[in-house]
């Protein structure tokens, strides 16, 4: 079958569209490297355009009507945006879903500790990662300590110019014969994904410790009357990097030690989203699985006007660790804001909630893999997405005879065909790879469990699930128009 390359169906202005569109998507990426920093801009963005939050209408005994725009957050990380349409939710609703979680290196609750005079914040990784490819790249750190008292400190350090950064060690070269036989998938483990995030020991003052009050970390672990002289000095040299990080964290953000128990953060790598290549046609960033689809199923919502259906964007957490917890797909916080909207519509009743549901169509979208000509044989050329081939569709993913997979209907992919060939929307049908050699999962399958139409769709990405992933600046902005036309478009 013949693919056509999105570049080549662009006139002039689509050019230059595709082009502003990838630079504000380039902001986003900036902004919202974590779920918490997604839902703040989705929330922002959407506010801007009218949306009011579901809870504040609810307290509020207010109602809804064909028009009205809503958003709810569950837990600060993940949201969901409805657009009342003319016919009764009943009657379904075009759904466009994505997720805002990326792999990442978590910090550990007890993390910080002291090694021959580097301070190290130990980590767990969060997603699939090819974890040698964490190494020696700038990090930076961003999250939430939530003290005792409830206050929550809001931590990004690591992208301003001017801020410092962090980073794992490697073994030079010219010591890694022994670690350069190892298994890749050995050459870095994950207990080795410790940043460092100082070297410099903390002044303590006086031969007697009398000093250590500057520090303000009496709690630090160094116990004055325990020891003798000679340990006493040894103790203090040893912890005096790690004081130093108390010192800092103390007197810049308010925060103890035992603070990191109850913090979430987040490791990511450090810096801006690029335009990659001579011809500027790529973008090179970390987080595009898959903030790409998030961000161009958010704009699309933000800009349609007046649909039929109601349409609703899902932006949910935890898809790369299995959709779990309360703020993954699997819970019921979607369901219950169906219900919600409908009971201010006036149409709440349990059943019609399920004929909602079950009578929606839903793009349930995640990045796919894109070709790679350096790792040709790893693809089937027929059945695998193309950088620039347009939006992606994937009947099916999941791994070894499909497992896992939602596997859309062949009368939903026509249904959908007809709409994107009416508004001239470039796209392709995609496998994630060559079969029997390894797989991936979305959301896909957990919306399908209320018998609606879903079906795996997104953009194409090159080395996914690396600290910098690339995308084609054509096939994000043509997801976008992609999105536009399913949410105008009827359902099955
Ligand atoms: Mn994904
Ligand atoms: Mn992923």
């Amino acid at each position: 079958m013949e693919k056509k390359n999105t570049w080549e169906t662009y006139n002039e202005s689509q050019l230059r569209e595709t082009d502003v569109f990838a630079d504000q998507y380039r902001s986003f990426l900036d902004a919202a490297k974590t779920e918490r920093e997604c839902v703040d801009y989705v929330v922002n963005a959407a506010e801007e355009k009218g949306y009011r939050e579901l809870q504040t209408v609810i307290k509020e005994g207010g109602s809804l009507k064909k028009g009205d725009k809503v958003y709810a957050v569950w837990m600060n990380k993940s949201v969901a945006m409805f657009r009342i349409g003319e016919k009764p939710m009943a009657e379904g609703m075009n759904i466009l879903g994505a997720h805002i979680d990326s792999p990442r290196l978590d910090v550990k609750q007890n993390p910080l500790y002291e090694d021959e005079g580097f301070a190290y914040l130990d980590t767990h990784y969060y997603g699939g990662v090819k974890k040698y490819q964490w190494v020696t790249i700038p990090l930076s750190l961003h999250g939430v300590i939530v003290k005792k008292d409830g206050t929550t400190v809001e931590l990004n350090i690591g992208e301003n110019e001017d801020d410092p950064v962090f980073f794992i060690s490697d073994l030079l070269i010219h010591l890694a014969q022994e670690q350069l036989e190892k298994k890749a998938s050995k050459v870095i483990e994950g207990e080795a994904l410790d940043i460092i995030v100082g070297n410099r020991p903390i002044v303590l003052g006086k031969e007697d410790g009398s000093g250590q009050e500057d520090c303000g970390c009496e709690n630090a672990g160094y116990k004055a009357d325990d020891v003798s002289n000679e340990k006493k000095d040894k103790e203090r040299a040893r912890d005096a990097v790690k004081k130093g990080i108390l010192d800092i964290l103390k007197k810049n953000y308010g925060v103890e030690e035992e603070d990191f128990l109850s913090a979430e953060l987040e490791v990511v790598p450090a810096g801006k989203a690029r335009e990659a290549g001579l011809d500027r046609s790529m973008l090179l960033a970390y987080g595009q699985d898959d903030r790409v689809c998030a961000y161009t199923s958010l704009r699309a919502m933000l800009e349609v006007e007046e649909t039929d259906r109601t349409a609703c964007c899902l932006l949910v957490d935890k898809e790369e660790i299995g959709s779990v917890g309360a703020t993954g797909m699997q819970s019921r916080f979607f369901e219950n804001m169906v219900a919600e909207v409908m009971n201010l519509t006036g149409e709440y009743s349990e059943l019609n909630v399920r004929r909602c549901l079950a009578s929606s169509c839903m793009l349930s979208s995640d990045v796919s893999s894109a070709y790679d000509p350096s790792f040709a044989s790893s693809f089937d050329k027929k059945n695998v997405a193309y950088l620039g081939g347009g939006m992606v569709f994937n009947k099916f993913t999941g791994a070894r005879g499909k497992s896992g997979s939602n596997d859309a209907n062949a009368e939903y992919l026509a249904h959908i065909r007809k709409i994107f060939e009416e508004e001239n929307i470039n796209f392709q049908t995609a496998e994630l790879g060559r079969v029997d050699l390894g797989g991936g999962g979305t959301i896909a399958y957990i919306l399908a469990l209320y018998g609606m139409n879903v079906i795996d769709c997104g953009v194409a990405v090159l080395n996914m699930h690396a600290p910098w992933e690339a995308t084609s600046k054509a096939d994000v902005f043509e997801t976008k128009r992609g999105y536009e036309a399913f949410l105008k478009g009827a359902c099955l």
